[in-house]
């Protein structure tokens, strides 16, 4: 057997490790744009914040893919697929033959329209590649301006402001991470960056950049028409399923559609990761999910799958756990504004403590929540959204100082709700393109905006 996997990200490597378990013969083949061994994606903003060592990024040994007895083109780009020879197309100049192929070319970060984009200094944050540039780029670096309040926003600037320089974020939201939480999560994160030095300005885009001497940026053309001087900037606008050189033969929505098995609507063609669209078990329809641990859920699937040993995949769920400074903060499902809107809410904010607890529901069903600071029984809770169990009566309780898992879980076999298998995904069903648009006309979006 022939498998070839195009990206060396989480999502891929899981795959080829499942694979390699099940069937030890067949032939792995990986394409992979990056040469730097398999690594901590969300980690590499810890290298700009000056908390972490490159040396800890490889969730894999150097020797991996020999190890692992698979071929490894690195550095090298799937350029195109042939459905009907059943070839991967690559920039080093060969066509690869494939029996399964999977598809895990992740995410790739959304460009801007602002003049002058390619500026030195100007930082897209997605690769290790891309951090060791900002990390160069710091001993010149006074004032960094962010733009975009999503995870890679935020994080930038908590990288920043963690090396002692002063940061200016711009976001069209009102308040930081609006994909992920409410607005007074998001308020109190907002306040906890900027006890730190961050400012925050809503409601303004940069249009464009200018150059100093060195040619590197020096200052921003702002929306409104004034600029703003700085000496690095981060585009933080969200990122996009890489599938560029995916046929249309395969059906895509905002990533490629899979069903339960992780198949294409092509026999043999797999999806994972940030590329792919599956269903969100919280929103009930087709949804990027473009998180680290859906990415390694969907891999170890496709990859059971490839080898021939038949497993489904439940559907996904958005969910962070975040640190900024002295505030811990988690979320999942559905908790934004946008999404918030005619679910039942009950919440309980602490001002002592400096605790809040927000849970969301439709129709007894636990469909989200936020907790900032007491953050312990947040996994249980993500369990319960997984479950899709009712919840008739737990609201109150939840949120008070002695909500006990225990009796929430007692509480839900009394009641005959269970454990039930989470409500989405018939059997290889693919979650169409027009069951998305029929949900969601943004079904794109993800945690990383
Ligand atoms: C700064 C940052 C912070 C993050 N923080 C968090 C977090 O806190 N929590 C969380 O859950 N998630 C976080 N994420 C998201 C998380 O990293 C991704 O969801 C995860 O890495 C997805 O894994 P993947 O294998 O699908 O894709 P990727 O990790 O993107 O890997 C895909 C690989 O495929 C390669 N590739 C692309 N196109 C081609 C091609 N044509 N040919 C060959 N190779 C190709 C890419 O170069 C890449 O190496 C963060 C991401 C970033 C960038």
């Amino acid at each position: 057997m022939r498998y070839v996997i195009i990206g060396n990200g989480v999502a891929g490597i899981t795959a080829a490790d499942t694979i390699r378990r099940i069937d030890p013969e067949g032939h792995i083949v990986f394409v992979a744009r990056e040469a730097f061994p398999p690594y901590c994606r969300p980690m590499i903003s810890n290298i700009l914040a000056g908390s972490a060592e490159l040396d800890e990024l490889p969730i894999r040994p150097d020797d991996y893919y020999r190890s692992l007895g698979a071929t490894a083109y690195l550095g090298v780009e799937a350029t195109g697929l042939d459905l009907e020879s059943r070839e991967v197309s690559i920039s080093a100049g060969a066509n690869l033959a494939f029996d399964r192929l999977l598809i895990a070319s992740g995410a790739d970060p959304h460009r801007i329209e602002a003049e002058n984009l390619d500026l030195e200094n100007i930082f897209f944050m997605r690769t290790v590649k891309d951090v060791l540039g900002m990390v160069e780029a710091l001993p010149k670096v006074k004032h960094a301006l962010v733009l975009g309040g999503g995870l890679v926003g935020f994080k930038a600037a908590y990288g920043f402001l963690s090396r002692g320089i002063r940061v200016t974020m711009l976001i069209r939201s009102g308040f930081p991470l609006s994909m992920q939480i409410d607005q007074t999560a998001g308020e109190m994160i907002q306040a906890e960056l900027e006890r730190h030095g961050l400012e925050v300005r809503t409601g303004i885009e940069a249009t464009g950049f200018e150059a100093g001497e060195d040619g590197a940026v020096r200052a921003a053309r702002l929306s409104d028409g004034t600029s703003l001087e700085c000496d690095a900037v981060v585009v933080g606008k969200g990122v996009f399923p890489a599938r560029g050189y995916v046929p249309s033969a395969i059906e895509t929505d905002a990533g490629i559609l899979v069903d339960d098995s992780m198949q294409t609507n092509v026999a043999g063609v797999y999806a994972a990761g940030d590329v792919a669209q599956h269903v969100d078990v919280a929103r009930r329809r087709p949804w990027v999910n473009a998180i680290w641990p859906v990415a390694v859920e969907m891999g170890r699937v496709a990859g059971h799958n490839m080898a021939g040993y038949p497993m489904r995949y439940p559907g996904s769920l958005s969910r962070n756990v975040i640190r900024i400074f002295d505030l811990d903060v988690m979320t999942a499902g559905m908790v934004s504004p946008r999404e918030s809107e005619g679910l039942e809410t009950a919440e309980g904010y602490d001002r002592r403590r400096h605790t809040y607890r927000k849970l969301l529901f439709r129709e007894g069903v636990l469909v989200g929540f936020v907790l900032v600071n007491q953050i312990e029984q947040g996994g249980v809770l993500m369990n319960l959204v997984h479950q899709g169990a009712s919840l008739n009566g737990l609201t109150a309780e939840a949120l008070g100082p002695r909500f006990n898992v225990g009796q929430v879980m007692g509480r839900g076999r009394q009641a005959g709700t269970g454990y039930p298998a989470p409500a989405v995904g018939a059997p290889s069903t693919r979650h169409t393109a027009n069951a998305a648009a029929a949900g969601s006309s943004a079904a794109v979006t993800t945690a990383t905006e």
